[in-house]
């Protein structure tokens, strides 16, 4: 079956035409630039911004695909989590190409979706494989049994997520949003043994992470370089704190894959983009004897093609499509792939 997925949780319009495990063509039009001058995601203006380039980007992605709309056999749509106002436009626009259509509508998890789409990549995911998503708003390690029936979370952030914190701590360094691929790249230029910052929830026997006292060491090591009117060595402290970020996740992603007795970790989310993590996990799974599958780091942020992936596995599952009353859920939880 051709599947149409479209996403619009946050800030990124994304539709994309998926057939199994196979990419047909996407498109994806990102409202970042309108909420650069706020530091944040201004969540009225990505909804307008959803809005207005919702249409040309599925016609878009039906170009890039080569196929027409009348040979779509169903929709997915991200239900959550999310902004709700963002969430809900494309929900509406998910309901409306199925009611046209007449064709199922399945409400996916934005979270699992992040999972899903390195099947586009690499085939499909063993079973069971560990999961470690880190994106913008969520860290979490799953035990991926089947991605469309059942995802255990092992282990969440108690604070921040890791792209929260790289956002946080690219302001205090005055990079610019969204800090990801500032620091990333700053951090190539530094040397991350000339600060230790702390590792948050390091060794504590369980798969949880923490990541505000890590931001809070680096805003100290901010005001104390200014206070002493030393001048800041970005490069240097966005290495040490990426060098902290990268250490824990790896190490307990590792450890849970050991532990559940797991051969395959795949890691995904806006953050799975950044160079050091890649480099890291690669290098600790060989050690492990564990197989490692990052998508690439386009598929890696929010795009329409992790959501056309989910709703290809709940089509060939065989659950039933949601009702054409389907609400968005802003909390979604991750162990929900599909919302009721
Ligand atoms: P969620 O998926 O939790 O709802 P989201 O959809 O906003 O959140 P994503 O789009 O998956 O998040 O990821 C965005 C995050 O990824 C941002 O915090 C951004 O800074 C981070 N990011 C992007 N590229 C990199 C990189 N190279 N290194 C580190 N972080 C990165
Ligand atoms: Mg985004
Ligand atoms: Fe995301």
């Amino acid at each position: 079956p051709l599947i149409l997925g479209i996403e619009s949780s946050c800030d990124e319009t994304g539709v994309a035409l998926v057939r199994g495990c196979e990419l047909l063509g996407d498109s994806v039009a990102s409202s970042v630039d309108q909420h650069v001058r706020f530091g944040g995601v201004v969540p009225e203006v990505a909804s307008r911004a959803h809005l207005e380039a919702m249409t040309p980007t599925v016609r878009r992605a039906l170009d890039n695909a080569g196929v027409k709309l009348s040979d779509v056999d169903a929709i997915a749509v991200t239900a959550g989590p999310g902004l709700a106002g963002a969430l809900l436009v494309g929900v509406s626009a998910a309901k409306a190409y199925s009611m046209a259509l007449g064709k199922p509508l399945y409400g996916v998890n934005h979270l699992v979706g992040h999972v899903a789409v390195d099947q586009l990549e690499h085939g499909p995911l063993p079973k069971p494989s560990i999961a470690l998503l880190v994106s913008g708003g969520h860290t979490s390690l799953l035990l991926v049994n089947d991605l469309a029936t059942d995802v255990v979370s092992l282990g969440d952030t108690v604070d921040d997520a890791a792209g929260e914190a790289y956002d946080k701590v690219a302001r205090l360094l005055e990079l610019p949003y969204p800090g990801g691929p500032p620091i990333d790249q700053a951090a190539q230029r530094g040397n991350p043994k000339t600060i230790r910052f702390p590792r948050g929830k390091w060794g504590d026997g369980t798969y949880d992470f923490s990541f505000s006292g890590l931001k809070t060491a680096v805003a100290r090591h901010v005001e104390d370089a200014d206070r002493q009117g030393e001048p800041l060595v970005v490069a240097d402290i966005a290495a040490a704190f990426q060098e902290s970020v990268v250490d824990v996740l790896t190490r307990k992603a590792v450890d849970a894959c050991v532990e559940h007795g797991v051969s395959t970790l795949v890691i995904s989310g806006g953050v799975a983009a950044n160079s050091a993590l890649r480099a890291l996990a690669a290098q600790r799974c060989q050690e492990a004897g564990i197989e490692l599958r990052v998508p690439r780091p386009r598929l890696c942020t929010d795009n329409g093609a992790m959501i056309a992936a989910l709703g290809a596995e709940v089509v060939a599952a065989g659950l039933p499509p949601s009702a054409l009353d389907l609400a968005t859920d802003t909390s979604l939880p991750v162990e929900s792939p599909l919302a009721t």
